[in-house]
């Protein structure tokens, strides 16, 4: 169910220090123009980078586009804007890079991409590098909570938690804080939200609890977002865990614009792929051989093509759902 989290001009002090952080973090020139393509926004042009950052800091311009729309008006609208700065949706980004690969465009004023609202899959950094050579920035943040930490600016791998404003835990099925290593549920509890706190509030998310950073930043880690429970494979044998499948595995076998793979049943698996071409049932046999072995497990594997895969509400895009109810 969604939640509403009323806050106040104290939240909205810790909100907006921590967007500002994420900046000064990533030693971004705030004089630099910075693109947005998300949802909830009408396409704009704007004099700074928003009401937060300009109440603290001078900033250049922004530009906005709404995230429906087509892919290769996204490429043209960014090729028109030349900004130093791209943020969007994971899947939204993966888009642009592929289409940006296959029609050889290159956008060379940008210096950095963010990306927010999804889990990063641990292949969009090493596609970025390759299509336009740019490091990708990720951060962990919610409708709730705003920004719940941020990508370590030394070490890529690591979120630190923002711990001044929120206490967060990860904890195992039976409440037991997880170790560094281990995968558990994340607990949020706000510190300054005394209007409407919140209190070990279960966001839905599974996390990878870190070890202490390098960086000397005192601030606790997250090592890897895992996702959601409905985003979690359930295995024949008992087993679960939330699956990678990086689309470069597949790029010698099929060509696709979009993935979504979806466990109707323990053992029966849907792909749906967004054109360009249907796959031969051949190919489909390939497919489905180097998905099972991905995914660790013999599944059944069907095929559907639909014309466009579409973002769930809130705009988010979750390549993997299972629809297998928990047996525990
Ligand atoms: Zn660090």
């Amino acid at each position: 169910m969604p939640v509403q989290v009323l806050g106040n001009e104290l939240t909205h002090l810790f909100t907006s220090v921590l967007i500002v952080r994420n900046h000064l973090w990533h030693h971004r020139d705030l004089s630099g123009k910075f693109a947005a393509i998300r949802s909830k926004v009408e396409s704009a042009s704007l004099p700074d980078w928003g009401r937060i950052e300009s109440a603290a800091l001078v900033t250049g311009p922004a530009a906005v586009l709404n995230i429906s729309t087509d892919i290769d008006r996204q490429l043209d609208w960014l090729c028109a804007e030349t900004p130093d700065y791209l943020l969007t949706h994971p899947s939204n980004l993966r888009s642009l890079l592929h289409r940006a690969r296959q029609k050889a465009v290159s956008i060379p004023s940008l210096r950095e991409l963010s990306t927010f609202g999804e889990m990063l899959p641990a292949d969009l950094r090493d596609l970025a590098r390759e299509v336009w050579n740019l490091p990708v920035t990720d951060v962990y943040s919610s409708e709730e909570f705003g920004n719940i930490a941020l990508q370590c600016p030394v070490h890529d791998e690591n979120y630190h938690i923002q711990a001044e404003n929120l206490l967060v835990e990860i904890v195992d099925d039976s409440g037991t804080p997880c170790a560094p290593g281990e995968i558990g549920r994340v607990l949020v509890s706000t510190l300054h939200n005394f209007t409407m706190p919140l209190l070990r509030y279960e966001i839905g998310d599974y996390a990878l609890a870190g070890e202490a950073c390098k960086c000397g930043r005192g601030l606790p880690v997250i090592r890897r977002i895992a996702g959601r429970r409905r985003n979690m494979l359930r295995l024949p044998d008992g087993r679960s865990h939330w699956p990678s499948f990086p689309y470069e595995e597949f790029t010698p076998i099929a060509d696709f614009r979009q993935i979504q793979i979806i466990q109707h049943q323990i053992q029966d698996i849907e792909v749906r792929l967004a054109g360009p071409a249907f796959l031969s049932r051949e190919t489909e046999k390939l497919f489905s051989a180097k998905l099972c072995e991905l995914l660790h497990g013999q599944f059944t594997v069907r095929y559907s093509y639909p014309e466009l895969i579409e973002p769930s509400a809130g705009g988010k895009f979750e390549d993997f759902l299972s629809l297998v109810a928990d047996s525990s």
